[in-house]
């Protein structure tokens, strides 16, 4: 197992079109690391990268004390897993596990021996004698695994592996990844559009939007802390809720106002000036919404449900809070509250976040030792 680091890493295509600007990050041995970002935003094209399947135009890739930035896929001892499988049709499972390894000239005893603990550990041992067309697209899947495993790479690369099975599947086999994980004491590097799985699978999670790296950290540390609009809007469901504003005046705390919502919040002077346009962020989970339609003081909002949606442990919320602001709240289930209510929405002033709107970087709010729970 080895530690893989990608320094300056930047890729222009033939056609001009830069995929990826700039990147350096570091992935220790061991270590599950998960490249998120909307499609599009450069993810296939680093991993392809890490592969050797696709070359720099900039900056260098090391794995383990190696520098492999101009070495071919096959000198890199790593091992990749695609989202189509791609297993030879014509084989068998035992062939399609043992192939990489015959192509090395492994002993017979050292491959049987690897096919058969590899096809134990991920449940397929029955299917051996069995050609891809016969099995199911979970049990492909589990061979496509199968035969990562059996070479026992230096690292594991993972391009969107789930998102070809259905969805309680692709619950079982992340629960399965994340086992197999800890087992093998792997580096692996994994590729997704989808939040959720970045969440559950990694170790850290790397944020990516149009070429660039925007946060590296662990899931919960991105949850609490993101450093930018686009982050912030990227993790977590619902996403997090914007509304534009300014603050205003320049004592302690200053306001934060938008068209129908004045909050009290702290900011560091030098981060934002006096009316510069800001972006409120808050999570649906600390949007508060009261079916009485009492006005509760300064921070309160009169608001009309636009749309309920019940998903049985909790309500989605839709609320109007003027025509041209919606918001979305996450309600108990037991709340009454239909569409065409009147209500209020009162936002926590701990629970607010703050981006600046020209750039989207995120301002720090003081709100004392509870903020962001
Ligand atoms: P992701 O995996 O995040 O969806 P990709 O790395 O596949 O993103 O692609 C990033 C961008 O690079 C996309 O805009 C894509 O259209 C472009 N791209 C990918 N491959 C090529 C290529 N061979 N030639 C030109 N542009 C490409």
């Amino acid at each position: 197992m080895a530690s893989i680091i990608l320094e300056q890493l930047g890729k222009t295509y033939p056609n001009g079109y830069t995929a990826v600007r700039d990147l350096t990050l570091e992935i220790a041995d061991g270590e599950f690391l998960v490249l998120v970002g909307p499609s599009g935003s450069g993810k296939t094209t680093v991993l392809r990268m890490i592969a050797g399947l696709e070359a720099p135009t900039h900056g260098s890739i090391s794995i383990g004390e190696r520098d492999v930035t101009v070495l071919p896929p096959q000198e890199r001892d790593v091992a990749m897993v695609f989202q189509s499988y791609a297993l030879y049709p014509h084989m068998t499972v035992r062939e399609n596990l043992s192939f990489g390894l015959r192509l090395r000239h492994h002993p017979s005893s050292v491959i049987d021996q690897r096919v058969h603990a590899a096809a134990e550990r991920m449940g397929i041992a029955p299917l051996l004698d069995r050609r891809p067309a016969q099995l199911s697209g979970g049990q492909r899947q589990r061979v496509a695994l199968g035969r990562a495993i059996v070479r026992e790479p230096a690292a594991f690369l993972f391009d969107e592996p789930l998102s070809n099975l259905d969805a309680r599947l692709r619950v079982e086999m992340r629960t399965e990844l994340a086992h197999l994980h800890r087992r093998l004491d792997a580096t692996m590097v994994y590729v997704t559009h989808d939040q959720t799985e970045a969440m559950t699978l990694g170790d850290r999670v790397a944020v990516l939007h149009e070429g660039h790296l925007q946060q590296v950290a662990p899931p919960q540390e991105l949850y609490r802390n993101p450093a930018n609009q686009f982050v912030a809007g990227f993790i977590g469901t619902p996403a997090m809720n914007f509304i534009d504003g300014a603050l205003q005046g320049n004592g302690q705390p200053r306001t934060l106002c938008t068209s129908t919502l004045s909050i009290p919040v702290r900011t560091d002077h030098a981060a934002v000036d006096e009316d510069e346009p800001v972006v409120l962020g808050v999570r649906p989970q600390a949007v508060e919404v009261d079916v009485d339609g009492q006005a509760d003081g300064a921070d309160g909002a009169h608001a009309v449900v636009a749309l309920v949606e019940p998903l049985g442990s909790e309500q989605i919320v839709h609320v109007a809070l003027d025509d041209d602001t919606r918001i979305v709240a996450v309600v108990r289930p037991d709340v009454p509250v239909a569409e065409d209510d009147r209500v209020t929405v009162r936002i926590p002033p701990e629970r607010v976040y703050l981006f600046r709107a020209r750039d989207g970087v995120r301002i720090p709010v003081a709100t004392g030792p509870h903020s962001h729970p």
